[in-house]
């Protein structure tokens, strides 16, 4: 939440196939992106949850290299509502009339904004004392080939196993192969990051099922008064989120200052459930 000594403002970045997907932009994540090893023209697409500075202070600068580094793709920005004019408003105040890279805004609220052949993304409205929203990356659901079963039938490699991958039924020497029959189904990962709320039901829904929850964890339950005045949650609501809406394992991240480590914090969150973490500076997990 507070930049420390050890720890900087929030962002996430999500790296798969071709896409870069930067959750939150707070200050200093150029240089957190220089030591990681990410280069800033991998971003692709930038994920607001909401308009306070720990989550937008690194926009502007961020965008200005993008254009200072011939960036040659249309980056996207998605935010709660009001996010278009905040964005050009920021970039006005620097003197910029109009955006120095091919940019498109969109506003999100509740369900799918975005989808393609490999993935597609979610948000849904949060509680916080501004409009926020949590966000999920899910993977699209994909046929596997059961080789046992295609090569007992004799159909050779090639296009006919491509139509099967794809959920089509097609024609074998005159019989009919079910792409039921000759397939699994491997179910998509999921990531679902959620910040800055308290704990509401869209925070399970968005959630459900989710192969790694991303969620705040401002205070312990000691400050659990705290939590509830700033609307944000306890580490211990955060596990309850995750327990509630299965997922399989939590990284709690956006610690108050006041946590000069975050042993406190993991050690309530796993009263409730186990598989948690805290997020540090850097560290990289691969889902
Ligand atoms: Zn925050
Ligand atoms: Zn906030």
């Amino acid at each position: 939440m507070t930049h420390t000594k050890e720890r900087n403002q929030s962002g996430i970045f999500l790296k798969y196939k071709g896409e870069g997907v930067l959750f939150d932009c707070g200050e200093g994540i150029q240089r957190q992106m220089k030591i990681a090893g990410i280069k800033l023209t991998d971003v692709t697409k930038i994920l607001i949850s909401h308009w306070h500075g720990d989550h937008v202070l690194g926009l502007p600068g961020l965008i200005q290299s993008l254009a200072a580094s011939e960036y040659a793709q249309t980056l996207e920005v998605y935010g709660p509502k009001n996010i278009q004019n905040q964005i050009r408003g920021v970039l006005q105040a620097f003197g910029v009339q109009k955006p120095p890279i091919p940019l498109r805004i969109q506003e999100v609220g509740d369900g799918l904004f975005f989808e393609n052949n490999d993935f597609f993304l979610s948000s849904a409205s949060l509680e916080h004392s501004v409009p926020c929203v949590g966000y999920s990356f899910q993977e699209q659901d994909r046929r596997r080939i059961r080789l046992d079963i295609v090569k007992k039938i004799g159909i050779p490699e090639g296009p006919l196993l491509g139509e099967l991958q794809e959920g089509k039924d097609i024609e074998w020497k005159g019989k009919k192969v079910k792409c039921e029959e000759t397939t699994t189904v491997v179910k998509g990962r999921k990531l679902t990051v959620i910040v800055d709320t308290v704990a509401t039901r869209n925070c399970i829904v968005l959630a459900k099922n989710a192969d790694l929850l991303i969620c705040e964890a401002t205070y312990s339950s000691k400050e659990k008064d705290k939590a509830k005045q700033y609307k944000h949650l306890t580490a211990k609501e955060s596990a309850q989120i995750a327990a509630k809406s299965s997922v399989e394992k939590l990284i709690l991240t956006h610690f108050s200052q006041r946590y000069k480590n975050t042993q406190e914090i993991e050690e309530d969150a796993r009263t409730v459930f186990n598989n948690v973490i805290c997020a540090y500076d850097f560290m990289r997990v691969t889902l």
